[in-house]
């Protein structure tokens, strides 16, 4: 489903963020991203996004080289992968139920397609009784999961999420990786970039480590850390 074969990045400012980096990711994998500050894990989330291109190597999505792929199309590629991000990036002005929406309304989907999808998928995040808050009214963990819903609500095959439980405590953080664990069991691809040593450890899900721009592990069911 993601493939990256000898992808490199190098900013213009003559920093190797990336080198080498050979990755096969099959559809329905949970994957942790895992390495030290400064490691390349944004990078290697910004090139599955498009918001930057590899230097070298070619990136695959679901059989295409979206390397290849004009500007124009950038929005069809993008509507493959959710991003969760660990400051949410919520519509302040918007409640709950509106912001899921708008993520159905900027891909022009149907206004009877928004009012059957976003309650279900509010439901699916417990946060039905939540709809009609705004984000400054709701806890962060509650921040996180509407973030997730509007994530998921178009379906994507692909969930990136870039240190979402960063800015929560450990028993919140806990209840949105059950949230993430849930969607996965229902088919859709994770890669998810951390630091929570305590989620890696006891998820037991692949592991992808990343030092200095390279890919230093790669393990079934691995730990945050390499076993000594
Ligand atoms: P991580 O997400 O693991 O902390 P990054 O991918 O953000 O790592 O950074 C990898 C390296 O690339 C770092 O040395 C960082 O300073 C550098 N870098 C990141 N973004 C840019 C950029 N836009 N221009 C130049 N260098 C960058
Ligand atoms: P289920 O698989 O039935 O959904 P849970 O979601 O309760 O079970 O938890 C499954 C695993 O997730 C636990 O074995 C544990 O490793 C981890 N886990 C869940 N919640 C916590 C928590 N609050 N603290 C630490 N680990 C947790």
């Amino acid at each position: 489903m993601i493939k990256f074969t000898n992808t490199g990045k190098e900013y213009k400012n003559g920093v190797k963020a990336l080198s080498n980096i050979n990755l096969n990711i099959k559809k329905g994998e949970f994957v942790f991203i895992v390495g030290p500050s400064g490691a390349g894990k944004s990078t290697l989330i910004k090139l599955l996004l498009k918001e930057e291109d590899p230097t070298e190597g070619k990136i695959y999505l679901n059989d295409m080289d979206i390397t290849k792929v004009k500007n124009r199309r950038i929005p069809f590629i993008r509507r493959n992968i959710g991003v969760v991000f660990q400051d949410f990036r919520l519509l302040p002005n918007k409640t709950v139920y509106e912001n899921v929406a708008f993520a159905m309304e900027i891909i022009g989907a149907h206004p009877k397609e928004i009012r059957r999808r976003v309650p279900m998928i509010l439901s699916m995040v417990d946060l039905s009784k939540k709809a009609d808050c705004y984000p400054d009214q709701l806890s962060g963990g509650e921040h996180q999961r509407v973030s997730i819903a509007r994530s998921i609500v178009n379906n994507p095959p692909v969930l990136i999420a870039d240190e979402p439980t960063g800015n929560l405590d450990p028993e919140t953080a806990w209840e949105i990786m059950k949230v993430l664990r849930e969607i996965n069991r229902r088919g859709t691809t994770i890669l998810m970039a951390t630091h929570a040593k305590d989620i890696v450890d006891s998820m037991k899900k692949r592991v992808v480590a990343i030092e200095a721009g390279k890919v230093v592990r790669d393990e079934e069911k691995g730990g945050y850390e390499n076993e000594v």
